[in-house]
This record gives structure tokens, sequence and C-alpha cells, in this order.
């Protein structure tokens, strides 16, 4: 074993089956735990290599396919790439419990994405915020410019804000440049827009820029999900009930908004990350969103209508796109889009929408009737029969008892399993 160091002096150049060896005789990986870094599986090196720096390997999670989906009347199948058991099962649940209401029915409110300006050191902020305005038709002229192949696609700039906001270090005037980024989620392209434009504000103004960058805080890409439970599919008034008093709890708990907010995200992060999109992009905007009140709040909505029906509706940012990032270059995104039949963007964040409530709504029902633990135990039991060594048909047959015994404890799971193996 090599002397302990993190200092691996030109580490990046290295392709990634030499950078596996340099980490191995450091860390002291032997040859099996080697081979198994060398095995990326069904993307290879070269790609991974070129998505991100100092690879070594991937790192794989299990994809599964959510069923029973409605969404906007077309029957959709939801690949879903999620490390946690239950997640799937949820959003498949969920749907077939409204599909004889006719399923779920999303919206949006187009794909407008923000990137901002900071201006400082300008002795009369509120001028310089009009002299900015006034330079609207330049702004959107240097944003056109800098995407043509945006533009073609029918996307490019289309609004302008300026805000003058009070810093500790003084005031700073913020320019939003306001771009529709069509099928890509965006971020390069409003990132070129706002530092192309940053020079002709500092000089119009006479100030000082700084950042240019994106707002992930998306609210000019809002993405809407909608739809119905009746009495007879959830079970009944008392579950509604639970369910209402559920979503009252999250609703004015920042504790409990924060956990029932969560659970949306086990599906929404389990898409984004399927497609390949920035699941740290979306997750940022829908939390900013969440607490746009001054609260943080629940993303999702849940009422009784006047037949005493259960509705739950949702609505949040979503920057996701099917250009750009790891979209295109990663090939199980290609797939699970075209599982999905997404062929534009804004089917893709639909059907996030859709999988975000229909997660929502399984977690309140599990909360509100027999609790969460129950429809976890049987998968979760299973990664405890992993945890306490169990291989192959042990697996099973050690998660079986586990759950039969109503204990879902490693040191019970090996227990059975040393008796198993008697
Ligand atoms: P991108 O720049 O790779 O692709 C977008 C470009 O593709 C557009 O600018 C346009 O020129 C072109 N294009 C071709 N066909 C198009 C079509 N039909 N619709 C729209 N554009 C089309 O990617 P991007 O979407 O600008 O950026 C996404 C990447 O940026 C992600 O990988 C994300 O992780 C990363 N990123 C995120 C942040 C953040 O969220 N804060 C910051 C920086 C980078």
């Amino acid at each position: 074993m090599a002397e302990k160091t993190s200092r691996i002096a030109g580490f990046y150049k290295l392709p990634p089956e030499e950078r596996v060896a340099r980490v191995a005789e450091i860390a002291g990986l032997d040859e099996a735990a080697q081979a198994h870094l060398r095995n990326t599986g069904n993307l290879d090196a070269a790609a991974a290599d070129a998505m991100i720096e100092n690879v070594i390997g991937t790192m794989n999670i299990p994809l599964g396919v959510a069923t029973n989906l409605i969404i906007d009347g077309e029957e959709t199948l939801v690949p879903m790439a999620t490390e946690e058991s239950s997640v799937v099962a949820a959003v498949s649940n969920a749907a077939r419990q409204c599909r004889d209401s006719g399923g779920i029915t999303t919206s949006t409110s187009g794909a407008l994405m923000i990137a901002q300006v900071q201006l400082v050191n300008v002795a009369n902020p509120e001028y310089a915020r009009l002299q900015i305005l006034e330079h609207r038709a330049e702004i959107k002229a240097i944003c056109d410019d800098t995407d043509p192949v945006l533009l073609r696609h029918g996307g490019g700039f289309r609004d302008l804000e300026v805000r003058v906001l009070e810093g500790r270090r003084g005031p700073m005037v913020v320019t939003h440049l306001i771009v529709d980024t069509g099928d890509a989620m965006g971020a390069n392209a409003v990132n070129s827009m706002a530092e192309a434009v940053a020079p002709s504000i500092a000089s119009w103004t006479g100030g000082q820029t700084y950042l240019r960058i994106l707002s992930n805080l998306a609210d000019r890409r809002l993405v809407r999900a909608r739809a119905t439970w009746t009495l007879d599919a959830i079970g009944g008034e008392g579950v509604r009930d639970g369910m209402l008093a559920a979503f009252d709890f999250a609703d004015v708990d920042p504790y409990r908004a924060a956990t029932h907010n969560k659970g949306i995200m086990n599906g929404v992060s389990a898409v984004t990350l399927a497609t390949g999109n920035d699941t740290r992009a979306v997750e940022s905007g829908a939390h900013a969103y969440a607490a746009q009140s001054g609260q943080y709040r629940p993303l999702t909505r849940w009422e009784q209508d006047a037949d005493g029906n259960l509705t739950g509706v949702l609505e949040m940012p979503l920057a996701v796109g099917l250009i750009g990032g790891a979209t295109r270059s990663h090939p199980t995104a290609q797939l699970c889009l075209e599982i999905m039949g997404a062929r534009t963007a804004e089917r893709l964040s639909r059907t996030i929408a859709a999988v975000g409530l229909a997660q929502n709504f399984s977690a309140l029902k599990a909360l509100a009737t027999t609790g969460i633990q129950k429809g976890h135990m049987a998968l979760h039991a299973k990664n405890i029969a992993v945890m306490a060594g169990a291989t192959g048909d042990e697996v099973e047959a050690v998660s079986a008892e586990l759950v039969k015994a109503g204990t879902v404890r490693v040191d019970v799971a090996e227990e059975i399993l040393q008796r198993l193996r008697q």
C-alpha cells in the first residue's frame, strides 16, 4: 500500500483505468475491488470520463418503472432511478387509485428561465434601474445573438425585470433576463446571455457587475398537476380526513412540510435522475419555491370536493430538458425518455409533476392509515437481509421471516441467516 496522500499530481490527465490503479494503491484495494470499479456497466468508461472529472467508475442505482399512470389522457410508463425502497410502488399505487377518475391532469406556465446580473457601486440605484430598462431592445439583441441555435428552435429573450436590493455592503441592482429555453434546461444558455449582457449594463450605469448566472428559483417555469381520488378508491371518509389532517399539519409546520416535500421529491428527483437531468437544480428550485411566502410550505395542496372526494394539486418549478447535459450523453437517459414517450421538455416536466403528486398521495395515505413503516417493511427487510450478509435466495427467505416477525433489524436478520445456513 502506497503512502496515504490525496495529492496525486496529474491525476486528472490519466485514463480512468490508471486512476483506478492509483487510487487502489493508496486506499489498499485488492484486484477484485479494482475489477468492480472498472466494470462500468451500461455507461462506458469513456462516456463517463467525458461527463465529469477524475472518473474512476460509475455508480449504479436501480431503475424502476412506475405503472398505471394516465397523464393528460395518455397512458404513461415512467422510469425512476432511486436507491430508496417503496418509491416506485407508491407512485404506481397512487396512479392506479385515480385511473377511474381520469388520472392526472397537468399544465405549465411555459419554459422561461431567469438569469441574474448583479450590479454594484452605483450611487443612484433607482436611476440605474430605469437606465437598464430603457435598453430592453439592445439587451434582447445581445441575448438572442448569443444563442442563434436556441432562437432557431423557437426560444430566446422574452422579458426584462430589474430589482433594487439593499445588501449589507450597499444597494445592488439586479437585472433578470427572462429567456424561453425551449427543450433545454437552459442553465448554460442563460448563463452565456448574462455574461454577454453584463459589460453593457456596467457601461450604461457606470457601476460594476459581479455575478452573472441563472436563478434556480425558476418560478417562470412552473408545472402543475391535479387529480381526484374518489372516496371508494381511497377507502372512505376516514382515510380522506386523515389525509387532509396530514396536509393541514404540513401547511402550518415547516418541520412537517420539509418531510412532506421530501416525499414529493422522492418521485420528482427519481424521474429527474433517470432522464439525466440536474437533480440539484430541480431540488433547490422546489425548496426555494416552497419558502416563497416567507414560511416553508408544502408544494401540494389537498381538499375535499363537493362530492366528498379527495383532490390534490401540486405546483412547483421544474427546470428540466431533453437537450444538453447528461440528457443527451447518457444512453440510459435517452432510453428512459423513449419509454416515457417524452418528446418535449414540457411533456417531461408534466410527467415529473404527475409523479410528484402521486408520490405525495401515497405518503399521506400511508401516514393517515397504517403508518409509513408497514409499506416500507417488505423492501426494507430485503435491504436489511443483504446487510446481514444474505445472498441469492437467502435474501427472500430472510426478509420474509423478518416481516413475519415484525422486527426488521440487522441483528435479527443475522440470527435468521445463521439458522438457515445450519
Ligand atoms: P446546453 O448548453 O448543453 O444545451 C442547450 C443549448 O442547446 C441551447 O442553448 C441551444 O443552443 C441548443 N439547442 C438545440 N436544440 C434545442 C432545442 N430544441 N431547444 C433549446 N435549445 C436547443 O444545456 P443547458 O440546458 O443550457 O444547460 C444544462 C446544463 O447546465 C445541465 O447539465 C446543468 O447541470 C448545468 N448547469 C446548471 C447550473 C445550475 O442549475 N445552477 C449552473 C451551470 C450549469
